[in-house]
């Protein structure tokens, strides 16, 4: 029995410490009855299987075959919602065994609607369940979330808390002062919230001569946009709280909180197990990539017990570091590091560069800067030529000192092979988020 991190609660260790052979049996054997489903209720996927040659169950194969399959894109889901409204043609189950419809904001056209079985809602919450414990969420803690809840996916995860036993506050985002005073006057002990936001809290309660160290949180979860997990990042939080900083990730029309991060910190478990199939592929050629320790590339995923609105092969979109070897609390399961989103990344003569890369570079600064940047490219478009302008936010009170910026550019050119032009701006000169802050602004 090998030491374990923490206090070595497992949600559902049968499935987060069975071995990916075991895994793998259930997973294909779960496949051809989700195939069998797909065949049977859906037209979506029954018409794009057999464009592609593919006209019945048997003649799709086995899971070890997947890659022959086409990817399913957020635009086919959104273009079937159009076409056949409200929910698709990839509607699954009958109305009457649909119980809950979340949506996503809309910010870009019309809402994407995301219909759940009670079953695909109860996977939900086992999934969520696994991950939110996996990032350190206990019965007996005292909880603060900002999830704007209500219409959006991250409301399942509420069903998720009452069954962890946590006594959860959900305060929300749209007013910082009344989540710094929820935290200090329940004494919370978790913060769940982007990385954005608490980076962004620290900035606001500095601001107001409250040391945020003296909130007494124990745990940040980050979830909601890449780079919660990257080292420069993370360490500059979990200094400015006091506090051991883990990720979360989901993906809408897969699950919410599908991989959460353990005590290790190295990298978030995938706890979709039984339920959700996980691929890597090159974004550029869509090739599929081995799932080897180290390994990088773009998450696809295919539900394996879906009833309501199943995917097949579908591109998240999530660029990502995946390592295998087991990990030290326990767990089993695949891990990944986000680093960034394949829409978010700009090419610089042929290098990749995530912005959340960069910001990770900067935060080494602190408190030199306040950790806010923002790209600003000369050119529309994913190809850049450098150097790259980047604009970043000195500290609090802090005097520019001669060859800070060019210390910055240099951090960058070591670290991701790209040069870039660093500006440096006056603190609190750029775009703060309570959501995801916006770190590329091209030229319209
Ligand atoms: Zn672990």
């Amino acid at each position: 029995m090998t030491a374990r991190l923490g206090d070595g609660f497992i949600f559902r260790p049968e499935v987060e410490t069975r071995s990916p052979g075991a895994q793998a049996k259930r997973d294909r054997e779960a496949y051809r009855r989700q195939l069998a489903y797909l065949f049977a209720n859906s037209a979506f996927h029954r018409d794009k299987l057999g464009a592609a040659g593919f006209a019945s169950p048997d003649s799709v194969g086995e899971l070890d075959d997947i890659a022959r399959l086409p990817f399913t894109e957020k635009d086919e889901i959104r273009k079937s919602q159009a076409d056949a409204p409200p929910l698709g043609h990839h509607q699954a189950a009958p109305w009457d065994k649909i119980v809950r419809i979340y949506s996503t904001s809309g910010t870009t056209g019309d809402p994407c609607y995301m219909p759940l079985t009670a079953a695909d809602l109860s996977a939900w919450v086992e999934i969520s369940a696994r991950s939110y414990t996996a990032t350190g969420v206990r019965r007996g803690q005292r909880m603060v979330t900002t999830y704007n809840a209500g219409p959006f996916v991250a409301g399942a995860a509420l069903d998720t808390f009452n069954l962890l036993g946590a006594c959860h506050a959900p305060v929300g985002t749209g007013n910082t002062e009344r989540l710094a005073k929820a935290l200090q006057k329940l004494k919370a002990d978790i913060l769940v919230c982007t990385p954005s936001y608490a980076q962004y809290l620290g900035e606001w309660l500095r601001e107001r001569q409250i040391d945020p160290r003296g909130i007494g949180l124990k745990r940040i979860s980050v979830a909601g946009e890449p780079g919660g997990g990257e080292d420069g990042f993370r360490s500059g939080l979990e200094a400015t709280f006091g506090a051991k900083v883990c990720e979360a990730m989901g993906i809408g029309d897969v699950s919410i909180s599908l991989w959460g991060e353990c005590d290790a910190q190295k990298g978030m478990h995938f706890s979709g197990g039984d339920y959700v199939h996980v691929e890597l592929i090159d974004p550029g050629s869509g090739a599929p990539i081995a799932i080897t320790d180290g390994a990088s590339g773009e998450l696809v995923y295919t539900a394996l017990a879906r009833e309501a609105a199943p995917v097949l092969r579908f591109r998240s979109r999530d660029h990502v570091i995946v390592w295998t070897e087991p990990c030290a609390c326990g767990r089993t399961t695949l891990r990944a590091r986000c680093i960034g989103r394949t829409d978010d990344m700009l090419i610089l003569r042929g290098v990749n560069l995530f912005p959340t890369a960069v910001r990770d570079v900067v935060a080494g600064f602190r408190p030199e800067v306040s950790g806010a940047l923002l790209i600003k490219p000369n050119a529309p478009g994913v190809r850049q030529e450098p150097p790259l302008p980047v604009n970043v936010e000195l500290g609090a009170g802090g005097e520019a000192r001669s060859g800070l910026a060019e210390a910055i550019e240099a951090a960058i050119r070591a670290r991701l092979v790209a040069t870039v032009r660093v500006t440096l701006v006056p603190y609190g000169s750029l775009p703060r988020s309570e959501y995801k802050t916006k770190l590329v602004s091209h030229p319209h």
